[in-house]
C-alpha cells in the first residue's frame, strides 16, 4: 500500500488576522506512527489538529498531503477520520447502525457492512453489545463504538482530539493501553491530541511538545525527559515535576558545595525529584544540606520536601529510610543529572 505522508510548513493561525495562535510550524508525520501533540490548554493544538482534518483553515503556509498541497482539499475528500472527546454517537440507534453508518451512506452491499461490522466489532470488544443503543453503555464502551465507528471506514490516518478525557481515572488508563495497541494493529498514522503529558509519554512513538503555538521540541519521551530543549519541557514532562533553583553567576557554591558548573551568567539548576539520593554514589556528587519540612508517605515512595534557600524542593524517596520532619539531613545529587537554564531565554545551556 503506498505511504501516507502529511506534512506542514511554515503553518500560521489567526482567528482575527492579528494574533497568532499558530506560529511558523513544521512538522512531518511519518506513515503508521503514532504522533501525540502535547501542551498547556489554549497553545494551539486543537486548531492545529483541525487544519490538519480540514476543519479549519490554513492562515499562511502549507499542508502536504502524499505531497500534494492541500490547504483548500475539503475535509471530506481527505479521508483521515476524527475522534472527538465527546463520542458524537447516534442515540436513536443501536450500536451496529452507529458503526455502519459510514459505510452505509457510501451505499456499500448490505453483506460486506454485517461482516465489517462484525469484525470491527469483534476487535474492540464490542461484539456482545451490537444491538444495544448508546445510553446502555459506559462512557469506555461509547469511546470504543466511536473509535469503531472510524475503524470501518478504513480511512488513512486518525486524528483524535483528547478522547479520554470524559472518562475517569483508571478506564483512561485501560483506553490507553487499547488505543496503543489498536495503533500497532492497525498500522496506520494516529496524530493524538493531549494536555495529559503522561497520556503523551505512554502513548507517542513521537511527541511534540506545544506551547504559545510554538513547537518547543520533539522526540521520544526518553530524550524529553533527559535532554529538554529549555525550562517549559523540563518543567511539563515528568510528573511531579523537576526542581529548579535560582543561581547567580557569582555563586561558586552550590548550597555551601562547590561545584564545577561554568556559570557566566544568572540561571536555573534543575534536576529531577527521583534524582537526590541519601547515599553518596559518586566522588564528584553534589551535598545537599537540607531540612526535612514534611513528609509523605505513598507506600511505594516517599514524597519528602526539603527547603534548600528557603526554596522548597521535592525528593522522591524509594528507599526504606525513615527519616523525620523538622530535621537536617544531607542528600547527593549526581552532577550528570543536573540540568542547566538561562535565566533569562530559559534555553538550556549544555555543557
Ligand atoms: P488547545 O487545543 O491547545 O487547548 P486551541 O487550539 O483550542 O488550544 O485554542 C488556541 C487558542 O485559540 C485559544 O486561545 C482559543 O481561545 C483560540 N481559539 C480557538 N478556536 C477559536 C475560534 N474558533 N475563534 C477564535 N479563537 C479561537
Ligand atoms: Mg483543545
Amino acid at each position: 500500500m503506498k505511504k501516507l505522508t502529511i506534512k506542514l510548513e511554515n503553518v500560521k493561525k489567526t482567528y482575527d488576522g492579528k494574533n497568532y495562535i499558530v506560529k511558523n510550524l513544521n512538522l512531518e508525520f511519518e506513515d503508521g506512527k503514532f504522533v501525540v501533540l502535547v501542551g498547556p490548554s489554549g497553545c494551539g493544538k486543537s486548531t492545529t489538529l483541525r487544519m490538519i482534518a480540514g476543519l479549519e483553515s490554513i492562515s499562511e503556509g502549507s499542508i502536504y498531503i502524499d505531497g500534494v498541497r492541500s490547504n483548500d482539499l475539503p475535509s471530506k475528500d481527505r479521508d483521515l477520520a476524527m475522534v472527538f472527546q465527546s463520542y458524537a454517537l447516534y442515540p436513536h440507534m443501536t450500536i451496529r447502525e452507529n458503526i455502519s453508518y459510514p459505510l452505509k451512506i457510501r451505499k456499500l452491499d448490505k453483506n460486506y457492512i454485517n461482516q465489517k461490522v462484525d469484525e470491527v466489532a469483534q476487535s474492540l470488544g464490542l461484539s456482545e453489545l451490537l444491538e444495544r443503543k448508546p445510553k446502555e453503555l459506559s462512557g469506555g464502551q461509547k469511546q470504543r463504538v466511536a473509535l469503531g465507528r472510524c475503524i470501518v471506514r478504513s480511512p488513512k490516518a486518525f486524528l483524535m482530539d483528547e478522547p479520554l478525557s470524559n472518562l475517569d481515572a483508571k478506564l483512561r488508563v485501560q483506553m490507553r493501553v487499547e488505543i496503543s495497541r489498536l495503533q500497532k494493529k492497525l498500522n496506520k498514522t494516529f496524530i493524538y491530541v493531549t494536555h495529559d503529558q503522561i497520556e503523551a509519554l505512554t502513548m507517542g512513538d513521537l511527541i511534540v511538545v506545544m506551547n504559545d503555538g510554538i513547537i518547543q521540541q520533539k522526540g521520544t519521551g526518553t530524550e524529553l525527559y533527559e535532554d529538554p530543549n529549555n525550562k517549559f519541557v523540563a518543567d511539563f514532562i515528568g510528573s511531579p515535576s523537576m526542581n529548579f533553583l535560582e543561581f547567580d553567576s557569582n555563586d561558586t557554591r552550590f548550597n555551601g558545595y562547590k561545584h564545577d558548573f561554568k556559570l557566566d551568567r544568572p540561571v536555573y539548576i534543575g534536576f529531577r525529584p527521583e534524582k537526590i539520593s541519601f547515599t553518596k554514589k559518586h566522588s564528584d556528587d553534589l551535598e545537599i544540606k537540607s531540612r526535612i519540612e514534611k513528609i509523605e508517605n505513598l507506600g511505594s515512595e516517599k514524597y519528602i520536601y526539603l527547603t534548600i534557600n528557603d526554596k522548597e524542593v521535592l525528593f522522591r524517596d524509594f528507599s526504606n529510610k525513615e527519616p523525620k520532619t523538622k530535621e537536617e539531613a544531607i542528600f547527593y545529587i549526581d552532577p550528570r543529572d543536573v540540568r542547566i537554564f538561562d535565566k533569562e531565554t530559559e534555553e538550556r545551556i549544555r555543557r
